[in-house]
């Protein structure tokens, strides 16, 4: 065991989704090169910036989901660089009164629910792209203005492990509120980590080191554990920590020096004055907690703790919003919610991975979901069946009720399933002198009647009866 705890704080950048972007009418999205841009984007002067009321929107649903305090006005900030990618010389972001403060999330550690604290999430602006080459840059001016919006946490995650329970419950808060696509891959999630060591007696935090622009979880993981080990090895030979900003270079597994902090711009944050204070009305605030649904974390505890569902399929069933809403609006008409969560994690995800099908393709209504779970759960059709009407309503494109009538129900009549079993005792007469010889065939004989019936017999009351008529002969 090391002496040293890791301390750890996470700057996530989001791009929201918007149809335009935070300052200007043109588009966000998808675009040829260069093309996705106006004077206001490239800088121009005499130009104005104009706030994106869907982008506020986005960011004030996601300050709530985050439990933060939302202030009263909407302001913005300058902070002032220069740098190719930000043609303007500053980028508009929120300084002083950022739109949501004090929040926090909670995660699932192996050693119980942690709050991981926020320090703020404030709305700003995406500067362009740049691709540098051996002799020169190249740079596109689409994403310049995209709405970015950047949550801070406080230095409390002490694990690579954690970090990731984090990110991946943040990016699932923005998807929950199809806030961004928070696609790591298309870079509309990244990730700067600071990361810093302390002796477990300390109150005081150790000096970080920052490492910039992440975009893959996977790469959090290894840059924070590889940053720990060196930062270790530095404290135990005597050394010390310099406050610095790293890189994370995946090749070499471990951080390469960029610049000191010494070397640090003064950004010189000044209000943007092209933007007046908004006051953030309360129709406009109720308007947007309105519309906040029942996130992942809440959902999945109540999926374990009031339906009695397990931890792996709960995870499973709220990881991905649509298919949670899916399974909810099932059980609201009044199926028992484990047949019903063991019928969608163990049969329908199966189906649809296995046949490339996403949730849309099915088209079973959630009120005929319900209905086939019932007869199931009350032993009218075996599990099998319901699984054989589900299958059919999916490939044939049928209704599912008709399906289950013509299916038939279950055969659950001990005397017409007396009968079946004799009539196979009679078909498979070797069967029957292995069991005189005394060889173990109750298994074998169910699997016949199963395949005689297409397993509509009742399992229990068949497996009882063939006992008895085993036992006569
Ligand atoms: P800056 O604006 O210079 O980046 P902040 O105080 O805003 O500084 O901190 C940025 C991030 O660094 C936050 O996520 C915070 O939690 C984290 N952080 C601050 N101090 C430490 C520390 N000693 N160890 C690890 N992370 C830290
Ligand atoms: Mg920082």
């Amino acid at each position: 065991m090391s002496k040293y705890v890791p301390v750890i704080g996470l700057e996530v950048h989001s791009e929201l989704k918007s149809n335009s972007k935070n300052f200007s009418s043109s588009k966000n999205g998808e675009g040829e090169v260069n093309t996705n841009l106006c004077p206001l984007d490239l800088g121009y002067p005499g130009t104005l910036p104009v706030v994106n009321k869907e982008a506020v929107r986005k960011s004030l649903m996601v300050a709530m989901a985050l439990n933060c305090n939302v202030p009263e006005k909407l302001c913005f900030d300058r902070k002032n660089y220069y740098y190719p990618d930000l043609p303007k010389g500053y980028q508009i972001t929120q300084f002083g009164s950022p739109i949501g403060v004090h929040g926090y999330v909670m995660i699932d550690t192996d050693s119980g629910p942690k709050k991981i604290s926020i320090q703020d999430t404030h709305l700003e602006e995406d500067t362009a792209n740049m691709d540098h080459m051996s002799t020169y840059s190249l740079i596109d001016y689409n994403r310049a203005g995209v709405p970015l919006l950047e949550t801070v946490t406080d230095p409390c995650i002490n694990s690579a492990d954690e970090a990731i329970l984090f990110l991946e419950a943040y990016r699932n808060i923005l998807l929950y509120l199809d806030a961004s696509d928070a696609r790591a891959d298309l870079g509309q999630i990244r990730v700067d980590v600071n990361v810093s060591l302390k002796r477990e007696e300390d109150s005081k935090l150790g000096t970080r080191v920052e490492m910039k622009n992440i975009n893959s979880f996977k790469t959090v993981r290894e840059a924070i554990i590889s940053e720990i080990d060196r930062q270790t090895k530095i404290l135990e030979s005597g050394g010390v920590i310099e406050q610095e900003t790293r890189r994370y270079d995946e090749n070499l597994g471990t951080s390469v020096f960029m610049r000191s902090k010494v070397d640090a711009v003064d950004y010189k944050y000044y209000r943007e004055s092209n933007i007046p204070e908004i006051k953030l009305r309360d129709s406009f605030i109720d308007s947007v907690k309105n519309c906040l649904p029942i996130l992942e974390y809440e959902r999945r505890h109540k999926y374990i703790d009031v339906y009695g569902i397990g931890k792996v399929d709960a995870y499973t069933l709220t990881k991905d919003k649509k298919l949670s809403d899916y399974f909810e609006k099932i059980i609201s008409y009044g199926s028992n919610p484990v047949d019903t969560s063991n019928m969608i994690v163990g049969f329908l995800l199966g189906y649809m991975n296995k046949n490339f099908l996403s949730l849309e393709d099915i088209k079973i209504n959630e009120d005929d979901f319900s209905s086939v779970i019932k007869m199931m759960s009350d032993g009218k059709i075996s599990n099998k069946q319901a699984k054989d009407i589900f299958t059919k309503a999916i490939e044939e494109d049928k209704n599912v009720m008709d399906i289950a009538k013509e299916m038939g129900s279950q055969i659950s009549d001990k005397e017409e399933i007396r009968r079946i079993i004799n009539e196979v005792f009679s078909e498979n007469t070797k069967v029957i002198e292995d069991y005189k010889n005394g060889k173990n065939v109750n298994g074998f004989i169910m699997g016949l009647i199963m395949k005689k019936t297409s397993g509509k017999v009742n399992p229990g009351i068949t497996n009882m009866v063939l006992k008895e008529e085993l036992e006569k002969l």
